[in-house]
């Protein structure tokens, strides 16, 4: 189903494009790609062992939150998919705040474009640093292995979705963007102006951000630039760079290169002026 629902958003996407792609779509899939091999051997071989026998640890013994209620498996799974979309949050809010994690979350936003193949797109070493996070999250919260695997497969849909470059209808996102990310919401996070990448943290349900007030509706998506301003010419993010870039020296990297910050603000306002578009909200 998974793999069926990202060949269907890879085949809408080239027919209905949200935004206009900086790069070509060959070698830049073809580069995210072998960034998600690497992310999924460590998933495969460390993570989900990892986490699964946790998980079968606190079904058997009712260890963690969730468990120590007692609830009904009705009940029981909803909220523990709530709970931990929730530390979710909390999780992706640290990997840009933390400079230590910011240095491996900085290869997925480092992406020129941002389609289907950005979701994969996690350094193998982003996900080995989130595993005591993870492992955390599941024996804290007291989540089962159903729990889990329903968190999972709902997790990977709402990403590959929200990061997709599928153009919907306006009134389609509205709708859906009131109970979970869309492609739009999540495109102002992958915005080079750091106020707009400092919201919409969300990865499963849109209320986080609401409740926290950090939910942004008001950059129409003409007007975003995707990726990291230290980071935009194609030459920095090739496959080779963007694999040893956790393990080098980093550039600032909110800081745009010598005049065009001021280039960047003021074609921003003129287009703001023209374009009189609005944002989707
Ligand atoms: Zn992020």
């Amino acid at each position: 189903m998974a793999a069926g629902t990202f060949g269907a958003l890879l085949w809408l996407e080239r027919r209905r494009p949200l935004r206009r792609n900086v790069e070509s779509k060959l070698s830049r899939g073809a580069r995210n790609l072998a960034v998600a091999i690497g992310g999924a051997i460590v998933t495969g071989l460390v993570e989900r062992p990892v986490v699964e026998r946790i998980a079968r640890r606190v079904e058997r013994e009712r260890l963690g939150l969730v468990k120590q209620v007692r609830l009904p498996i009705w009940l029981e799974v909803p909220l523990a998919v709530a709970l931990l979309d929730y530390t979710l949050y909390l999780w992706h809010y640290l990997t840009h705040k933390v400079p230590f994690l910011w240095r491996f979350h900085v290869v997925h936003h480092v992406d020129l474009d941002m389609d289907a193949s950005t979701a994969l797109r996690f350094h193998f070493a982003e996900l080995i640093v989130s595993i005591p996070y993870r492992a955390a999250q599941v024996r804290l919260l007291g989540i089962s292995p159903l729990a889990l695997s329903a968190w999972q497969t709902l997790l990977f849909m709402s990403v590959i979705f929200h990061h997709s470059n599928l153009e919907l209808s306006i009134e389609i996102e509205r709708k859906l963007n009131r109970f979970v990310v869309t492609p739009r919401m999540h495109g102002i996070h992958h915005s080079i102006v750091k106020a707009e990448s400092n919201s919409n943290w969300s990865s499963g349900f849109t209320v986080w951000d609401y409740l926290h007030g950090t939910l942004r509706r008001d950059v129409p998506q003409d007007e975003i630039v995707i990726g990291v301003p230290a980071y935009r010419e194609p030459e920095a993010v090739t496959l080779e760079k963007i694999t040893e870039l956790p393990f080098v020296a980093q550039l600032s990297a909110w800081q745009l290169p010598e005049g065009v910050e001021r280039i960047e603000k003021e074609s921003r306002v003129t287009r703001k002026i023209s374009s009189g578009e609005s944002a989707y909200a």
